[in-house]
């Protein structure tokens, strides 16, 4: 069997933070033991509050930053310790859209430029084959040949989020990795660029990471979602099981604060005691114990692994919590 397109073994990202006199080192652990499997053609989620290391995971993955540990393997070949030259082939393969488009383009650029500016890296184009590639990328994000001439500042919101999307994929690549594509962008062309995501993928056969910290937004676009707390996922499993069941206390939690439009469909919420802990000074058992709603002594002593449970159809989730240890739920 082919290799999954992306393999995560292990991954941690620490940053190490100065020591304060006669104090230990200590290191804000943003990545810590990440495994993950990405397959080609689907669309993983990852979603969790604000500082749980998504863009973290995601910049580990681009190899943006050296990692503390753990591999990196992309189509089976293991490219943790790649130099920037043998990475040079494979930055066309890996792209990644961030969340602000206004701070991704260089304001001084006209679209053609800015679009064109990958494939300058191999100068095999000539002038017109460019400009042709970049007309065909920009109609297949909605914009006609007029915003070639056009400034960021000339643009709206959306209209510089597709030209950033058309520069990640002019050089065809096979796994996206968007991080909060829509969340700076005005609710109201939010869906848009999503559904355009959403058709490219498909039309494309490309495999995304999607980051978010909006539930709602993964809900719609992917197959499987990962549930990240502190550095660490604490629940990874199909979009339906992980909407419809979820096991973990504080994937419960996250799903029950979603506006939903009928009242009475919607969970009771469940309201999170406490603060994120600090990531500098994260509890010894289970990171999310200070806060779970369901939490006993041994979670205060122990740190629950990731393990597999069968899922529905086949299928198979993972959660990292105590009470599902023997594999069946153990509502207490
Ligand atoms: P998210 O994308 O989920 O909001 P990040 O990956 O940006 O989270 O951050 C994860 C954690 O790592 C946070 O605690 C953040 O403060 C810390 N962090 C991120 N980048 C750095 C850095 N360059 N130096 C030190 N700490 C960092
Ligand atoms: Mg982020």
């Amino acid at each position: 069997m082919d290799a999954p397109l992306l393999e995560i073994r292990g991954v941690k990202k620490y940053y190490p933070v100065k020591k304060v006199r006669g104090g230990e080192d200590i290191a804000v652990k943003a990545v810590d033991d990440i495994d993950l499997v990405v397959n080609q053609g689907e669309i993983v989620g990852l979603v969790g509050e604000s500082g749980c290391g998504k863009s973290t995971l995601g910049k580990s993955i681009l190899k943006l930053h050296d990692i503390t540990g753990g591999q990196i393997l992309f189509h089976g070949e293991d490219i943790t310790h790649y130099n920037e030259n043998k990475m040079r082939p494979l930055r066309k393969k890996i792209q990644i859209i961030f969340q602000d488009p206004y701070a991704s383009l260089n304001p001084k650029k006209k679209v053609e430029q800015l679009v064109a500016a990958p494939l300058e890296v191999e100068g095999k184009y000539s002038k017109e084959e460019k400009r042709q590639k970049v007309v065909d990328i920009l109609k297949e994000v909605g914009l006609s040949e007029k915003y070639l001439e056009k400034f960021p500042h000339e643009m709206s919101g959306g209209q510089r989020q597709r030209v950033v999307i058309a520069r990640a994929l002019i050089n065809d690549p096979e796994l996206v990795i968007c991080d909060e594509p829509v969340s700076a962008l005005d609710v109201s062309v939010r869906s848009q660029v999503l559904n355009l995501l959403k058709d490219l993928q498909k039309k494309r056969g490309l495999t995304y990471i999607f980051i978010s910290h909006d539930l709602s937004v993964v809900e719609y676009l992917c197959d499987r979602v990962a549930v990240m707390y502190l550095g660490r996922i604490v629940e990874l499993a199909d979009k339906k099981e992980l909407y419809g069941n979820p096991l973990h206390p504080y994937t419960q939690a996250l799903l029950s604060a979603i506006p939903v439009p009928d009242i009475h469909k919607k969970r009771a919420e469940i309201i999170l005691q406490g603060e994120i802990p600090s990531p500098l000074h994260p509890p010894k058992g289970c990171l999310f114990s200070t806060r779970c709603p369901k939490v006993c002594d041994r979670c205060r002593e122990a740190r629950p692994e990731l393990h597999s449970l069968p899922g529905a159809d086949g299928s198979t989730r993972q959660v990292a919590c105590f009470l599902y240890e023997s594999g069946i739920a153990q509502e207490k």
